[in-house]
């Protein structure tokens, strides 16, 4: 075989991701963030780099010519972490043949290795996540998130408890069941429509879409990665973010996961969204509705 294997390249990922979770909780607990702006409202902390450097060096090492989007822009030092290819080995029956022998030109790693920075640099840091999604001919096929800051349910636990921290892995593949995850719904909830959005960049345009909703519940809470899990896990029916504001590393990894369990991720307007490697394209302008059914429903009461 010539091609990428899905399943060794999320196997490393699952590797890396972790490792990457210990690198960020180590910063947090050491208090030296070292916070730089790169932008209004955007921030980036050494946690952020080094865990993207750690993830690039590590997936060069066994892919020197990988495709590659992070978010950051940095310099990548080699490292001798290889990480381990075979972890996934077991699924080599049961995962999609196509997904074995991928051809090379066709596949995208997004890294967006520290999600929820923001917030991270205000010490609430239960939405956190490292987010690696793998996408083959534009669509997300193969996701991993690693929450550094959270039980083994993924639980918040407050600073002042740091050594229950344990951190929490979640992995998808297209084609094959996803573990670790639970429906998460409280009963009072049964039945209730709720909207997760945004906590940090809320505006008219957001209020105006769930609006035509009507929904029975908003949540605003931090990070694309973690609103699209509360979304997997049956927390909330819809994440809308109806304007710019996500970029593709931030939401590949939980789109292979959400399409994983048989939710939807697409542009307001129902298109799907465009995964390229094309830096000018990273922005989702047109911004993205989350769900786990009935993504047609709601596409229709926002396009009333
Ligand atoms: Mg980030």
């Amino acid at each position: 075989m010539t091609g990428y294997n899905l399943l060794e390249i999320v196997s490393s990922c699952i590797d890396l991701a972790e490792q990457s979770g210990k690198i960020i909780r180590d910063i947090f607990n050491s208090g030296t963030l070292d916070i730089k702006m790169k932008g209004e409202d955007d921030p980036m902390t050494v946690a952020d780099l080094k865990s993207q450097q750690h993830i690039i060096a590590g997936l060069r090492n066994h892919w020197p010519d990988i495709k590659i989007v992070g978010e950051e822009d940095c310099e990548v030092p080699p490292t001798q972490t290889f990480p381990d290819r075979t972890k996934l080995q077991k699924y080599s029956d049961s995962a999609p043949k196509d997904y074995l022998n991928m051809n090379k030109e066709d596949v995208i790693v997004f890294i967006d290795p520290l999600d929820a920075t923001k917030e991270f640099t205000l010490g609430r840091v239960h939405c956190v996540m490292t987010l690696i999604g793998i996408t083959y001919k534009g669509v997300p096929v193969g996701g991993v998130i690693y929450q550094p800051f959270v039980d083994a349910d993924g639980l918040p636990v407050p600073k002042e408890q740091a050594s229950q921290w344990v951190g929490r892995l979640v992995w998808g593949i297209v084609g094959i069941p996803v573990e670790n995850l639970k429906d998460k719904r409280a009963p009072e909830d049964k039945g209730k429509v709720i909207i997760v959005t945004t906590a940090s960049h809320f505006n008219q345009d957001i209020e105006n879409s769930i609006q035509k909703i009507q929904p029975d519940k908003v949540l605003r809470t931090g990070g694309a990665g973690y609103k699209t899990l509360m979304v997997i896990e049956n927390l909330a029916d819809v994440y809308l973010f109806s304007t710019v504001g996500t970029k593709l590393w931030d939401i590949a990894a939980p789109h292979a996961i959400l399409s994983a369990v048989g939710g939807t991720l697409t542009q307001p307007s129902g298109k799907p969204v465009n995964y390229t490697d094309n830096l000018s394209l990273v922005e989702n302008k047109n911004g993205i509705v989350v769900t786990i059914g009935d993504h047609q429903k709601y596409i229709n009461l926002l396009n009333k």
